[in-house]
């Protein structure tokens, strides 16, 4: 094995950032990934017909209000200012989210103005036939439970806004790059001091980091795969909700005229359709190629093998999450971070904080 001083497991957004950041520090880095192609979850395919941009682990929108991170993305690749819109389709017809006035007015057939939204919330009758219609059906086929068990409480949390803004996301930075998401990954890992080896996983065997069959000297090691794996699953599985997509490439122009529409019923069995070629408007041949691609995002239970893709926070979960977080606190120069290392829903930009502000 090559001299080096530092070991980066995982080329995931948190990973390829913290390896940027050992390189300009002067460290040689050794980035290793068990999938052949960088990116993690953020891993795009450029269909070759239609050159649309196809997100493979579902869409992502890049957002945020952290000024350290939009400047450190912004080194390595430009943005094309998209605003995500998200559509909710129930019974037939389509409807602006987030909750606001478009979708009110249209679904009560009521004009109401921005100061009579509360008023007309506090009203049982509204806020429940707006949590059937919207939230109910979503989020028993999300987590994987009947409709009756969702806990209408969850109105109460869900933000109201009293306007007609249906920009998705509070975030008044946003975009997917120009350039593709490979890029930002294939420029943060471009830097002398960086090596890459994909198809090979890092492993902790009695107490020692090994890649292949290669053992590790001693030096650092940031992970950012999946905790309890690390350990041999030795205190059992910590729980995971995980996804399906089925992609279809159709002869139409445009399929549904936006990027994502979510579909609220429960009888519906996906949750959301992706369209991808909405995410580059600025790219015309895209935009007018005469197909289009679609995926459709299907919630599915996980078990040992599947792709982790959102923690289940229950008793149970935390108390092993609790003896995998001890068990890594003994293992002398191991860093463990990102959204499996963490155990933990992060956005992107999350993420990238993360790796920014960490010691090294
Ligand atoms: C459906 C979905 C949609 C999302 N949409 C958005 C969005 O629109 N905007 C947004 O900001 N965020 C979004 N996110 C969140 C985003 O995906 C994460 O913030 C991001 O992927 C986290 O990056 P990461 O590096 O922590 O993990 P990952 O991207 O999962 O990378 C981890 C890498 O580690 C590798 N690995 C695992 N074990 C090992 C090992 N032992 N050795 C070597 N390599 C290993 C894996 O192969 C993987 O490449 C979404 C998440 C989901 C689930």
């Amino acid at each position: 094995m090559q001299c080096i001083d530092a070991v980066v497991a995982g080329a995931g957004i948190w990973g390829c950032t913290v390896a940027r950041r050992l390189a300009e520090a002067g460290k040689r880095v050794l980035v290793v990934d068990r999938r052949p192609v960088v990116g993690g979850n953020v891993r795009c395919e450029t269909d070759a017909e239609t050159g649309i941009e196809i997100h493979l682990y579902g869409s992502h929108i890049f957002h945020t209000h952290i000024p350290e991170v939009w400047d450190f993305v912004n080194r390595f690749v430009k943005f094309n200012g998209y605003q995500h819109k998200v559509l909710a389709r129930y019974r037939g017809k389509t409807y602006f989210l987030p909750l606001g006035l478009a979708l009110l007015n249209k679904f009560f057939g009521v004009e109401l103005t921005p100061g009579e939204v509360a008023e007309f919330m506090k009203d049982e009758a509204h806020s429940s036939a707006v949590f059937d219609a919207f939230f109910r059906g979503y989020t028993s086929k999300q987590w994987g439970r009947a409709p009756e068990e969702i806990d209408p409480s969850i109105i109460k949390r869900v933000p109201v806004r009293s306007n007609y803004d249906t920009n998705y996301f509070n975030d008044y930075n946003q975009g997917i790059p120009l350039t593709g998401y490979n890029s930002l990954f294939d420029r943060l890992l471009d830097h002398p001091s960086i090596s890459v080896k994909l198809s090979c996983e890092l492993r902790l065997d009695a107490g020692v980091f090994k890649i292949g069959g290669d053992v590790l000297p001693a030096v650092p090691v940031y992970y950012s795969g999946p905790l309890d794996a690390l350990f041999g699953y030795r205190f059992g599985h910590l729980p995971w909700r995980s996804l399906r997509f089925e992609t279809e490439w159709m002869d139409v122009p445009d399929y549904q005229g936006t990027s994502v529409v979510n579909y609220t019923e429960a009888e519906v069995p996906y949750t959301r359709i992706h369209e991808f070629k909405h995410y580059h408007p600025e790219n015309r041949s895209v935009m007018e190629a005469r197909r289009t691609v679609v995926m459709r995002e299907y919630p599915c239970d996980w078990k040992p093998g599947d792709e982790p893709y959102y923690p289940i926070d229950c008793e149970e979960s935390r108390a092993l999450l609790a003896r995998y977080r001890e068990a890594a606190a003994g293992v002398s120069g191991l860093v463990v971070g990102g959204r499996l290392g963490g155990y933990r829903y992060f956005d992107m930009d999350r993420s990238v904080e993360a790796a920014l502000t960490l010691p090294l």
